[in-house]
This record gives structure tokens, C-alpha cells and sequence, in this order.
């Protein structure tokens, strides 16, 4: 059996609801440093055999790192200003 290219689908086009126009699957398969955007088998399993892809492409641990829904900004920002105050508090 073929195993799917990474470059295969590159060209492909579709809509990112999140950034509000279209972009091409090189960038969905990417964007999270040089990793897939979480919502990637969401978006593209109507046009694609996204799940194949992904499962040819990278590992176990890889596939459930990045598809992890990353923290909203701003519960960053809580978790790194409670740190620091726990921090301080130590020294
Ligand atoms: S996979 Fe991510 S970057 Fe790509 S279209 Fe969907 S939400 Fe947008």
C-alpha cells in the first residue's frame, strides 16, 4: 500500500473559520510550529482522507500533542501572573 505524501494535499483550498479566509493544507498541516493545526481532521475530513494523512505522517505522541486544544490567551496570561506571585512569595 502507498503511503500519503505530506506534500500531497498542499494545494488543496479550503475556508479556516477561525482566521476568516481561505488558506491553502500546506499551512493547516503546519501552523502549529511545523506541527498540524488542532482542529485539522475538523476541517478537512469532507475533502480529504485527513485521518490516513495524519496517521502516516506522525506518531502517536506527535498526533495527540497537536491536537490538543491549545489554552485561550488570556488563561496563559492567569497561569503565568500566578507563578510569579507564587514565586515571589517564595523568595
Ligand atoms: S485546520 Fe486550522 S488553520 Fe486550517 S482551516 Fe481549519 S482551523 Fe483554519
Amino acid at each position: 500500500m502507498t503511503k500519503i505524501r505530506i506534500t500531497v494535499f498542499d494545494d488543496k483550498e479550503g475556508y479556516c473559520r477561525i482566521l476568516g479566509h481561505h488558506l491553502r493544507f500546506s499551512y493547516c498541516r503546519s501552523c502549529q510550529e511545523g506541527m498540524p493545526c488542532f482542529k485539522i481532521l475538523d476541517c478537512w475530513f469532507e475533502k480529504i482522507d485527513v485521518q490516513k494523512f495524519i496517521e502516516e505522517n506522525y506518531s502517536a505522541e506527535e498526533i495527540e500533542r497537536f491536537l490538543q486544544t491549545p489554552k485561550p490567551k488570556m488563561q496563559t496570561l492567569m497561569t503565568l501572573i500566578q507563578r510569579a506571585q507564587e514565586r515571589m512569595q517564595r523568595d
